[in-house]
């Protein structure tokens, strides 16, 4: 398992971008690194964006790795885990580990690919 929230980041842009960060809401390849947050800023529509727009992560403040770990148990387990069993396992309080067994299974049909990749990639 990736052990922090900086090469799980590397590893999402690494997976969606390919290493050229894309504007989430014009498609543009043509930014600014802000390093110190981990942010671009467009030069095309002048938003400032991170990686995680746009797919099952934006705006939540569970760590990355937890997530990674979230998806391997959810995808991963013959029989479903239970809310119970993913909050003891990574560690949150069972309302997030509903919310994010809900946002993983979600993803399984709406961005099977990424999901995909991220397993492959992120052995825990
Ligand atoms: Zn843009």
């Amino acid at each position: 398992m990736k052990d922090n929230q900086e090469d799980c980041l590397t590893l999402l842009e690494q997976i969606r971008w390919g290493g050229i960060p894309q504007c989430p809401y014009c498609q543009s390849t043509n930014s600014t690194a802000i390093t110190k947050e981990r942010r671009y800023r467009c030069n095309t529509c002048f938003t400032s964006y991170s990686v995680t727009v746009g797919t099952l992560f934006h705006r939540t403040y569970v760590d990355l790795q937890k997530w990674f770990l979230a998806i391997h148990l959810v995808l991963n387990s013959q029989r479903g885990i239970s809310v119970r069993q993913l909050a003891q396992e990574i560690k949150v309080n069972r309302n997030t580990a509903a919310y994010m067994i809900i946002r993983i299974r979600k993803a399984k049909v709406e961005d099977q690919k990424l999901l995909q990749r991220l397993i492959d990639m992120c052995k825990p």
